[in-house]
C-alpha cells in the first residue's frame, strides 16, 4: 500500500517543496495540514502534485481545539499514519508586542512548539499502529536555535533559562510571554521555539523509540531566505540576507533551487531507508550528503528536555 504522511504548513516554503517531492512519486499520499484550505489547494495545484496523491485537511496550530479536531478528522479518514512532519512555523522578529494563540500562549512558541507538541503526542498512537516498515516522526529544527553554530550566535540567542515563563503559561498575566521569563523579543521567541522542537524530538526518542520502533528525527535542511518565514522581517534584512547567505556563509543557491533542494532533504528524512536512525539531528554538507550533526549544549540537555516535556504536557492539557 501507499505510505501516508502528514506535513504541517505544507501550503508554502519547505512544507510545500517536501509535499511536492514526496507527492509526485505515487508511493505516498500526502496529508497537507494547513490553516488556509484554499491557499493549500492552490499551492498543491501550482506545483503539480497529482490530485490522487494529496488531501488538504484544516489545522490551525495556534489553537489546541483545532489540533484536536484535526486529529479526529484524520482518524475519520480511515488512513493509517506512517510519518508525521512537524514543519509549520511563524517567525515574528520585528513584533514590538507579543501576540497570543487562542489558548493565550505567545504565538511563536505556542504555534511552533506547543501546537506541534499536542499534535505529535496525540498522533503517536496512530503511528504506533502503522504496519509500515519505517515509521517516522520528524520535527523541523533550525541552525538559529543552535548556539554552537555561527548563525546560532547572532543575538538575541536562544535561551530557555529555567522555563519559568513557560511554566507560568507564556503570557504577561502570570509571568512573561518568553520561556525564560524575560522581556518579549520576537526573534528570540522563534529561536527558543526551535530549541523546544529539537529537545522534544530527543525526549520522544528516549521515551518511545525502543518500545514503538518509531524513528524520531530533526533536521536543518539549509537556509531558504525567500520563504514566507521572512515575510515579517524588516525590508533591509530581506534585501540583504540572500546575498549575505550566498557570499558569506555560502549556504544559499537561488531561492527556487534552495527550496527544492531543502524539500528533497526533508523528503529523504521521511522515506530514505538510510536515514531511518532515531534520535538524530540531520544536516547536509556542501556536496549535499547527509550527516548526523551535533546540537548545542542547551539543545541536547536531557534534563531540560524532560522538564520541557512535563511543563508542555500541563499547558496542552495532557497532564
Ligand atoms: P514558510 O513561512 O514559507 O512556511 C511556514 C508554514 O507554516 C506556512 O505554510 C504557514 O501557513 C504555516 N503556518 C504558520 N502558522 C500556522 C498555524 N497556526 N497553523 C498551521 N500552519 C501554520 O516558512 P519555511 O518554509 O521557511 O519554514 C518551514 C520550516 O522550516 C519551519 O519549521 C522553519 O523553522 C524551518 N526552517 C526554515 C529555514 C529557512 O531558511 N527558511 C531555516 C531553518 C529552518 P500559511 O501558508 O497559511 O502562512
Amino acid at each position: 500500500r501507499k505510505g501516508n504522511v502528514i506535513i504541517t504548513g505544507a501550503s508554502s516554503g519547505l512544507g510545500l517543496a517536501t509535499a511536492k517531492a514526496i507527492g509526485e512519486s505515487g508511493e505516498w499520499h500526502v496529508i497537507m495540514a494547513c490553516r488556509d484550505f484554499l491557499k493549500a489547494e492552490k499551492a498543491a495545484k501550482s506545483v503539480g502534485i497529482p490530485k490522487e496523491n494529496y488531501t488538504v485537511m484544516h489545522l490551525d496550530l495556534a489553537s489546541l481545539e483545532s489540533v484536536r479536531q484535526f486529529v479526529d478528522t484524520f482518524r475519520r479518514s480511515g488512513r493509517p499514519l506512517d510519518a508525521l512532519v512537524c514543519n509549520a512555523a511563524v517567525y515574528l522578529p520585528t513584533a514590538k508586542e507579543p501576540i497570543f494563540t487562542a489558548d493565550g500562549f505567545e504565538l511563536s512558541v505556542g504555534t511552533n512548539h506547543l501546537g506541534h507538541f499536542l499534535l505529535s503526542r496525540l498522533l503517536l498512537d496512530d503511528l504506533k499502529q502503522s504496519d509500515h516498515p519505517q515509521k517516522r516522526l520528524i520535527i523541523v529544527g533550525s541552525i538559529t536555535g543552535n548556539t554552537n553554530t555561527l548563525a546560532g550566535n547572532v543575538p538575541p540567542k536562544a535561551n530557555l533559562g529555567d522555563l519559568r515563563g513557560l511554566s507560568g503559561g507564556l503570557n504577561s498575566l502570570n509571568c512573561s510571554p518568553m520561556i525564560d521569563g524575560g522581556q518579549f523579543d520576537g526573534a528570540k521567541a522563534y529561536k527558543d521555539s526551535k530549541v523546544c522542537n529539537m529537545l522534544t524530538m530527543q525526549e520522544f526518542h528516549r521515551r518511545f523509540h525502543e518500545e514503538t520502533g518509531i524513528a524520531f528525527a530533526s533536521l536543518y535542511p539549509s537556509c531558504i531566505a525567500e520563504t514566507g518565514l521572512f515575510r515579517n522581517h524588516i525590508p533591509l534584512f530581506r534585501a540583504l540576507f540572500p546575498p549575505f547567505q550566498k557570499y558569506i556563509t555560502k549556504g544559499y543557491v537561488s531561492e527556487a533551487e534552495a527550496e527544492a533542494e531543502a524539500g528533497k532533504r526533508l523528503a529523504q528524512v521521511v522515506r530514505d531507508p538510510n536515514l531511518g536512525k532515531s534520535g538524530v539531528y540531520w544536516s547536509w554538507n556542501s556536496t549535499s550528503s547527509s550527516f548526523e550533526n551535533q546540537l548545542s549544549k542547551e539543545a541536547s540537555d536531557a534534563e531540560k528536555a524532560r522538564k520541557l516535556w512535563e511543563v508542555s504536557e500541563k499547558l496542552v492539557g495532557l497532564a
